[in-house]
């Protein structure tokens, strides 16, 4: 019997929702023998990993047909293309075609091209493919969106992933009802750049629409959750959904970047202090359970050290949760990488400082749990997530994929304990 395709996934939400999707793509096109890896390049780490995993890979399975997809395939072809290990690279489009699958099955790889990636700047459509399942998660994530039109300077994920292109919403609403069906009690909302859902669609609706729309229209879901989101763009729609929809989890991830207004503008973002301030203030008026967790660069180019300040103040300040903290990392292409940079060593200490000050905004949220009721979905049989995301652990068994009522007792190891 010949051997199911290997799947390695790296990076966000989105890769791990196409790679369930290519999962169920190779296997109705019968590709058998084969090791797929769905890479990341949004920093220069994430790249190094993918090689490392190609090579760790081949060793494993000499005698497979290695494949690379993803963004760092899609954004440098030729350096995947040039290993050794690699027998085929696939873009980022090419990767949701059923075609791309049906030429890999046996008896036809061997007339496919060694590189398949297209101009990713050209593709005007997602991929519209219904997922049946995510493996064993029991959360499942939904892309609704793909590509970005906006061009921050240190950003290098427009160019792997094209233009914002949004899923229309009927497509959306089926795909939850499918997943609802086969017994998902939790959806996660994805894309690249959510907020601008909607912009490419007839009569332009927002992601607050969306939302609304999920669901009135799947009322046996019982957690929608929205993974990350730019908070100059939330819609009036959306914070109706904060305010009233029980369903939607209070638990918004904010790509913030930064904390000082001369280093959000040499970013070019859409934000500056005082509106992530004033945004999470209001949410929390419509939500007072509302938990945010953002991504937050440390070290961009011509950061002092003043201007870092401003950040790791703005941990406590909005009262941040659950931070990612990413080193800045020049990508190749990108504006930030011409700008003067800041030395490595105060990247890193910077970047510690930042988790640290995570660390203890954890700890803050985690104690306050104590005593509390909560309802907890289910990921293993003794560990759970609670609607704001954080980690509950049961001394005894509960049904995986289930949500389970808890009240927490103490924290213990960074995990709230019921
Ligand atoms: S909004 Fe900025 S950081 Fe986010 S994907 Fe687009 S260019 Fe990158």
């Amino acid at each position: 019997m010949a051997d199911a395709p290997i799947f390695s996934n790296h990076g966000c939400r989105l890769n791990a929702y196409e790679t369930a999707a290519m999962t169920e793509l190779a296997e109705a096109a019968g590709v058998t023998n084969a090791v797929v890896v769905n890479t990341c390049a949004v920093t220069s780490q994430a790249v190094a990993k993918a090689r490392q995993d190609i090579r760790k890979l081949r060793r494993a399975h000499p005698d497979a047909t290695l494949i690379v997809t993803g963004c760092a395939a899609q954004t440098d072809p030729g350096s995947f293309s040039a290993m050794p290990e690699v027998d085929r690279v696939i873009g980022n489009t090419e990767k949701m075609a059923p075609e791309t699958w049906a030429d890999l099955a046996p008896d036809l790889i061997g007339q496919t091209e060694a590189v398949q990636v297209d101009d990713i700047m050209s593709v005007r459509e997602t991929a519209g493919h219904l997922i049946d399942g995510f493996g064993t998660r029991s959360r499942a994530y939904v892309q609704v969106q793909n590509g970005c039109d906006h061009r921050c300077t240190f950003c290098i994920i427009p160019f792997g992933r094209g233009n914002s292109r949004s899923v229309p919403a009927g497509v959306v609403v089926d795909q939850i009802k499918r997943l609802v069906d086969r017994g998902f009690q939790e959806v996660v909302l994805t894309g690249v750049d959510l907020t601008s859902w909607g912009a490419d669609l007839p009569a332009a609706p927002r992601l607050g629409d969306l939302v609304l729309r999920i669901l009135k229209l799947v009322p046996d879901l019982p957690r929608l959750r929205i993974s990350s989101i730019d908070s100059i763009e939330v819609d009036a729609a959306l914070m109706q959904a904060i305010a009233t929809e029980p369903r939607l989890m209070p638990h918004l991830h904010l790509s913030l970047q930064h904390g000082d207004d001369l280093i959000l503008k040499r970013m070019k973002r859409r934000h500056l202090r005082d509106d992530a301030l004033r945004f999470v203030e209001e949410a929390r008026r419509l939500r007072p359970d509302m938990t945010f967790g953002a991504d937050i660069i440390a070290g961009f180019p011509t950061e002092t050290e003043a201007a870092f300040d401003n950040s790791l103040a703005l941990v406590e300040e909005a009262d941040l949760t659950w931070l990612h903290v990413f080193p800045y990392s020049p990508r190749p292409g990108t504006p930030a990488a011409r700008m003067p940079a800041v030395p490595g060593p105060a990247i890193k200490a910077r970047a510690a400082r930042l988790r640290a000050a995570g660390d203890q905004a954890v700890a803050r949220h985690l104690a306050a749990q104590v005593g509390r009721a909560h309802d907890v979905l289910m990921e293993n049989p003794r560990m759970g997530r609670t609607a704001q995301f954080a980690e509950v652990r049961f001394d005894t068994d509960r049904p995986v994929g289930q949500i389970v009522p808890a009240t927490i007792r103490a924290v213990q190891d960074g995990q709230l304990v019921a």
